[in-house]
């Protein structure tokens, strides 16, 4: 029998230890691990802290510079012309089309980065077959969104550029020439509206592997966005239907689709990957695009007649999550620690 002193000096090595251990547990070991969402509220809380701590020794690590920003050539689609602007003034053009201006001054500030980086990526790229003579365009499906001062004003009026505009022009202001690197170059930022609670590795959906672009738990989501969760109801015949009109050959029996329809294989994000429809298999991606769902991550629930399709999160969920990092900045956390966070193993230089 073993003696009570053994038994208590145990627990005392114990409980010195673990928390010890799991301090400094790595950062992959604890992703790869499924667990509660309020644990995970913890765990990432203190995950991010870990990563806080970096970001915030690289920020004071790097040269300021205060030199002029660049002009840009930008092409306006809807123009069809291509058009010289100064890059932070094309910037809170970009910021105020891709983010509510409601959303929180660290968050927009992420996003102005996110932007930015995006524009020193592209010209990195070189020449884009759409856009020759200009970086970046105006068309949120090929660059990213831009309105101009003159599209906002008439739209929003005169209180709100008074009052939002100027905290757009804020957020670009106070990051001004900050761009994301990785071994010195600009990433590619990629970023979307709302996560499931996990964003997803960049090669599960674009097919392409970024060391930066990797999944990581995103909590905030579910309690801030209000596209955390989406539904879908469609009965069996338009669902056989819109899968019959993209793929012809598909032959399934609309009257047995709890054993025709299958969920064959997740991301780590937990996006569905592999669908099988009767006699073909899909990827979830075009689940996502057939019945234009919110995301790829989604399930199903059979019913007689007709499926209830259960979504979360909204956007491609690669890279960083608006609402989450609308999130993380409610709960206290900086742009360059939302960044750090969102793009792995980052740093902020600053270009000008
Ligand atoms: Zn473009």
């Amino acid at each position: 029998m073993k003696s009570p002193l053994i038994v208590l000096a145990s627990v005392v090595v114990c409980s010195i230890a673990i928390p010890i251990l799991t301090s400094v547990v790595s950062y992959d070991s604890i992703e790869a691990t499924p667990r509660e969402d309020k644990k995970t509220v913890v765990v990432t809380k203190q995950i991010t802290k870990q990563i806080v701590k970096k970001a915030e020794k690289k920020l004071t690590s790097y040269e300021t510079i205060n030199k002029k920003s660049p002009t840009i050539n930008v092409y306006n689609h809807k123009l069809g012309k291509t058009q010289k602007m100064d890059i932070e003034e094309y910037l809170c053009g970009v910021l105020a089309g891709e983010m509510s201006s409601e959303f929180n001054l660290e968050a927009l500030k992420a996003q102005a980065v996110a932007a930015r980086t995006f524009v020193m990526y592209k010209e990195n790229q070189g020449d884009s077959s759409k856009h020759k003579n200009a970086v970046v365009c105006t068309d949120f499906k090929h660059c990213q969104e831009y309105k101009s001062y003159d599209q906002l004003k008439s739209k929003n009026g005169k209180n709100w550029m008074k009052n939002s505009y100027s905290k757009i022009q804020q957020a670009v202001k106070e990051t001004k020439g900050h761009i994301i690197t990785y071994n010195d170059d600009p990433i590619l930022t990629l970023y979307f509206s709302t996560s499931s609670g996990k964003t997803e590795n960049c090669e599960e959906v674009f097919s392409k592997s970024y060391p930066y672009l990797k999944s990581v738990e995103s909590p905030y989501d579910k309690n801030y966005s209000p596209k955390y969760v989406s539904a879908l109801q469609i009965s069996n015949k338009d669902f056989v239907d819109k899968f019959k009109k993209s793929y012809g050959g598909v032959q399934v029996n609309e009257n047995d689709l709890k054993n025709e329809i299958k969920i064959l294989e997740r991301s780590n994000g937990g996006s569905v990957d592999k669908f099988k429809i009767g006699n073909k298999e899909i990827k979830g991606t075009d689940v996502r695009r057939i019945l234009n769902l919110n995301s790829a991550n989604f399930d199903i629930k059979f019913n007689e007649n007709y499926l209830d399709i259960v979504v979360k999160g909204y956007g491609h969920g690669v890279g960083m999550s608006q609402w989450g990092a609308e999130g993380m900045a409610k709960e206290g956390y900086k742009y360059y620690e939302i960044l750090a966070h969102y793009y792995k193993g980052t740093q902020i230089k600053d270009l000008y």
